[in-house]
């Protein structure tokens, strides 16, 4: 923890200018290093072994993690350029899909040949946690091996998964709610080879699943889910406890229970099924639902199910700050902590009841689909940040205000700076009432919204060397930054920012060897104030700045925003109709990389048609518009045809910015 301590010091000393910098250049130190870059965004803590930078100052992407190959990031992206896919662009590497599962099935296998566990691992990836097609056909290829199946929650989900999934012996567990036609065609698909397990989530199931078993003469495996009164915690709590959305209470597990002997089919009950929420950050919070849900199945054991699968949901975290602490972004275990205490909980507690052990299932979504894509977006311009500009001397002609406005501003220093900033936000403020009253002209009110800002700067680089900021001077950082305008839809690409602020890590993918002197706030394409994200990773709590490059003319700056892989491509929405990004997959080989699949963004004519807009009466109505502005006179035939030529073209193209 020391040495943490000590390198965010050193983080925040090399990057913010000494006292009073605002006003002069920035005294020549010593050229930044990658490792600064590489500490400032924290790659190690939440990258490792996938991503870091290399001598050229791009971010390089291994991903076979520590088993060798390795390709930078920024050429890619320039090459697919030169293919014509341009920004913003999701780039998947399929390598780091199979590394998180082998990953996953190896924590497990430790686990269980630590413990001397008496039971194999068969994990199960669902498939809402990222549906596209490509992925999760790779990801059943990666699963053979491990005989890793998988999860619907719906039936879309279910017909996915059937069709999918071809691993003799590997698991489809069926939840979310069910109908009858849900339920059937699980249970005939046991026909063609599948194992499929219909996890009762409503008390009404039991009976259709009795009368569905009746009916079509097939013995089904079922599992019950178990509303766990251990709660989870932070935003997917909800998930556990009593008042869950899914899930059977005791008094109804046991009531499922009886219904079931009643029709002589207790032994198909073989699973116990819990779920406590995603993104569990504390460890300790795994542990108490573990140590429920064992009781809950060693009990049924007891009451005469036949059980062998113990199923223990989803929630294994991901360390967005890199922090590996309990905060929301982070979680305060590793893999393989998750795998020991579930092996060894479930030992013991079997062990205890002398039971035979379960088959382990677990429904990791985010820890499996999270890391394999990048988003890579360009940046279209920046705001100015105010407070910039040298302010000078004002004359006996000017304001008074002005004159002791300047004094504040002279006068800032280490022990002055909060009663500076009252001064200031006293002038200004007097210098707007004085401007609505008519006593003060516009070119004195811009004179002194100047000076204002020049004060807050020099307030901020003092601030910036102290250990603890007063609440009132907390937003000074945020209200001096640039706006960095990004060619992205937040809505479409990481709708989870915009939902419930979470947190990715994002930074340039270039220029890492230079100092990124700007600070700023990221706003998108969208005409919704939502649409930004201003809230990025730290080692403590979170930064309302990131740490940027001045842009460059003429050149591009390339940002990229990681660990998006899970949740955010299907939740992300047309808002101001940004459609989906292109993608591609990559896949290393022995000399470098190939592009396995292109999935080309939304155009304008998909998008528009989402809205049953059809793009050929769109320009139909266009034409005849022109044709009648034509007979008045109101256009020439060339801007008539240049007009009809930018709305033909738009219709076909991506509905994202080109550079
Ligand atoms: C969403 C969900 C998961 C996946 O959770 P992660 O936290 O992404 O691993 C697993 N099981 C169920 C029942 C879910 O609803």
């Amino acid at each position: 923890m020391d040495a943490m301590e000590q390198h965010n010091g050193d983080t925040t000393k090399g990057t913010a200018s000494p006292t009073g910098s605002a006003l002069v250049r920035p005294v020549p130190r010593q050229r930044w290093t990658i490792e600064q870059s590489e500490e400032l965004y924290r790659i190690q803590g939440w990258g490792d072994p996938y991503f870091s930078i290399n001598a050229a100052g791009h971010v390089t992407v291994s991903p076979r993690g520590a088993r060798g190959g390795s390709l930078d990031l920024y050429e890619l992206v320039e090459s697919l350029k030169q293919r014509n896919l341009g920004l913003p662009i999701l780039i998947r590497f399929s390598d780091i899909l199979e590394d998180r599962l082998e990953r996953l099935n190896a924590c497990f296998a430790r686990a269980i040949a630590r413990y001397n566990y008496n039971g194999p691992y068969r994990g199960v990836f669902p498939v809402k946690c990222n549906q596209q097609r490509h992925l999760v056909e790779d990801l059943v290829r990666f699963g053979q091996p491990h005989q890793f199946g998988l999860e619907a929650g719906s039936k879309p989900e279910l017909l996915i998964a059937l069709a999918t999934l071809n691993t003799p012996g590997a698991l489809i567990i069926c939840n979310g709610y069910k109908d009858r036609e849900y339920i059937e065609t699980a249970m005939l698909s046991q026909r063609l080879g599948q194992t499929p397990i219909i996890v009762l989530e409503q008390l009404e199931e039991v009976d259709l699943v009795i009368a569905a078993s009746r009916h079509l003469k097939i013995r089904p495996i079922l599992g019950v889910r178990a509303k766990l009164s251990s709660k989870g915690i932070g935003r997917w709590g909800g998930s556990a406890g009593d008042r869950a959305k899914f899930g059977l209470t005791i008094p109804e597990v046991l009531s499922a229970v009886e219904t079931l002997k009643q029709a002589e089919m207790l032994d198909c009950l073989q699973l116990l099924h819990f779920h406590i929420g995603s993104q569990i950050s504390a460890i300790s919070v795994v542990k108490d639902a573990l140590r429920e849900a064992c009781q809950v199945y060693v009990e049924l054991v007891g009451l005469g199910a036949k059980m062998g699968y113990l199923d223990v949901g989803g929630g294994l975290g991901i360390d967005y700050d890199g922090s590996k602490t309990n905060f929301h972004a982070s979680k305060n275990y590793s893999t393989q902590n998750y795998a020991n205490d579930v092996v060894a909980e479930v030992k013991e507690a079997c062990a205890a009841r002398e039971i035979p052990v379960p088959t382990l299932v677990s429904e990791s979504g985010r820890a499996i689909a999270s890391h394999q894509s990048v988003l890579i977006f360009d940046v279209l311009s920046t705001s100015e940040a105010p407070g910039l500009t040298t302010p000078v001397l004002p004359s006996d002609e000017d304001h008074a205000l002005l004159r002791e406005l300047y004094d504040a501003y002279q006068s800032v220093s280490i022990h002055n700076y909060q009663e500076a900033y009252h001064d200031a936000v006293q002038f200004k403020d007097e210098a707007i009432s004085l401007f609505n009253f008519g006593y003060l002209s516009l070119t004195d009110r811009a004179k002194i919204e100047r000076l204002y800002w020049s004060c807050c700067r020099r307030i901020l680089d003092v601030v910036r060397h102290e250990d603890y900021v007063p609440d009132d001077l907390e937003n000074l950082e945020k209200s001096l930054a640039s706006i960095y305008y990004i060619n992205l839809s937040v809505f479409q690409s990481a709708p989870d920012s915009w939902a419930i602020d979470q947190l990715f890590p994002i930074l340039p993918i270039h220029r890492l060897d230079e100092e990124p002197t700007c600070r700023g706030t990221l706003a998108d394409l969208t005409c919704d104030s939502d649409g930004k994200i201003d809230q990025f990773i730290d080692l403590r709590d979170v930064k309302p700045v990131l740490e940027l490059h001045s842009l460059t003319p003429e050149q591009p700056y390339y940002l990229g925003l990681f660990l998006g892989g899970a949740y955010q491509e299907i939740m992300g929405n047309l808002h101001n109709l940004f459609g989906d990004t292109n993608t591609v997959h990559i896949q290393l080989t022995p000399q470098g990389y190939t592009i396995e699949h292109v999935v080309k963004g939304d155009t304008m004519t998909e998008v528009l048609s989402y809205v049953q807009y059809d793009s050929e009466d769109l320009i139909e109505n266009i034409r005849r518009r022109t044709e009648r502005a034509l007979q008045d006179k109101a256009i020439t035939l060339e801007e008539s045809q240049l007009l009809l030529q930018h709305y033909e073209h738009s219709l076909s193209r991506y509905t994202y910015l080109s550079a």
